[in-house]
């Protein structure tokens, strides 16, 4: 099967990630096009998947756009919409991974007549989208949409709930290559001291820098924990959060936290960090669609903390495979943090079953078969 993947981000974000491990097995009958240049062609290219850059301008839409800003985007999408329906007749299925690719997947599937996927990596709730996306997501979904593949359980009720038809879903989770988390010790010992960690309990938080990631609610705990507990915040503000990450440093400065916090910006080398720290925290405010960077956590074998909301609740069991505290309560993530730290055996021996039950729940060969069986079942020959 030929399949057509669409995704609107020039940046890699979990969705972005996960559509890696997707696209990698189709090999060269697919064909990732994306609506701007940047850091994820890249790593497609790495990842030596075929892709094209299909927009020559970003598209202004955002997560919160009203009606109008909606509709005034329409003349931009033209030139893209040609493109895609072009290059789409030599396809089997068009693949849209994101909110604009289902936009754009839609009209092209309706116009080429060729079955539209669409993977839904997101809450469709008004938390996260304004009404008008969250109705045009809906909408497009319900009509063009053959078959809608929901990251998590929670995604799923939140699409049903804003009307989206349920017998087009299937939960698909997101896979990972287990054997990428495994990190020497030489290699972790290497980090702890070029960070200058050596003699520190090390807090970690990847996410890219956006208010509802919470952040700050870290931050916040740090500052009711002993002084040997130290933080990293992995990740970059990707979509323009700069005021937040002004915030957060204005917020460690006022707590008097310049030791104790280190920014280290976008990495690409995730398990490496993850197995170098003490304890993993997610820290979400808003329900986590999924939350890629706990499953990540448990597969280094590094006990994680995650807000309870979302899908981090089918993710994690408390005080089985890690531990959830409520959303947006640092003394309560403070309190969690300091016991793990008292009781190092039992957070080890937690730590341990999340990795191999990770290991086999999340298994990136066993995903993509669900979804080539996905596929197959529903496209092949019609
Ligand atoms: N990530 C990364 N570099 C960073 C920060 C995060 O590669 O500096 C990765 C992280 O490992 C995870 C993904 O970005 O795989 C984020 O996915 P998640 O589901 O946690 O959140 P999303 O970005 O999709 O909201």
């Amino acid at each position: 099967m030929k399949i057509l993947f669409l995704d609107q981000s020039g940046k890699p974000g979990g969705a972005e990630l996960c559509l890696i491990d997707i696209a990698k097995p189709y090999g060269d009958r697919a064909l990732v096009g994306l609506f701007a240049d940047g850091a994820f062609k890249v790593l497609l290219q790495q990842h030596q998947i075929p892709v094209e850059v299909l927009a020559t301008q970003p598209i202004q839409v955002k997560k919160q756009s009203n009606l109008f800003q909606a509709l005034a985007s329409l003349k931009q999408l033209a030139p893209l919409l040609f493109k895609v329906i072009k290059i789409a007749k030599k396809y089997d299925l068009i693949y849209a991974n994101t909110q604009k690719a289902l936009v754009i997947g839609a009209v092209a599937s309706f116009l080429t007549r060729r079955p539209l996927v669409y993977h839904l990596h997101d809450i469709l709730s008004s938390e996260h989208f304004s009404q008008t996306n969250l109705r045009v997501a809906v909408t497009l979904a319900n009509f063009f949409a053959s078959l809608v593949i929901v990251n998590s359980l929670a995604s799923q009720k939140a699409f049903v709930q804003a009307g989206g038809k349920s017998e087009l879903t299937a939960i698909v989770y997101n896979g990972f290559e287990s054997k990428n988390y495994q990190i020497p010790d030489a290699e972790i010992k290497q980090i702890r001291q070029d960070l200058g960690l050596e003699d520190k309990l090390v807090v970690g938080h990847f996410s890219r820098l956006a208010p509802w990631k919470g952040q700050h609610i870290l931050i916040e705990a740090l500052a009711q924990c002993p002084p040997q507990v130290t933080a990293i915040l992995v990740g970059d503000a990707l979509f323009g959060e700069q005021d937040y990450v002004q915030k957060l440093h204005q917020q460690v400065a006022e707590l008097r936290l310049e030791n104790r916090v280190k920014f280290l910006g976008f990495r690409s080398d995730i398990p490496q960090l993850m197995s170098a720290c003490n304890l993993v925290t997610h820290t979400s405010t808003a329900p986590e669609p999924f939350g890629r960077v706990i499953v990540e956590a448990m597969l280094c074998g590094t006990p994680v903390i995650a807000a309870k909301a979302g899908g981090a609740m089918e993710l994690v069991e408390h005080g089985v495979n890690g531990f959830l505290t409520t959303p947006g309560e640092p003394q309560e993530l403070a309190k969690v943090i300091n016991s793990c730290f008292q009781e190092i055996e039992i957070t080890a021996t937690i730590a341990d079953h999340a990795r191999n039950i990770a290991s086999q729940r999340f298994d990136v060969a066993i995903i993509n078969q669900q979804i080539a069986q996905l596929l197959d079942s529903r496209f092949t020959n019609k």
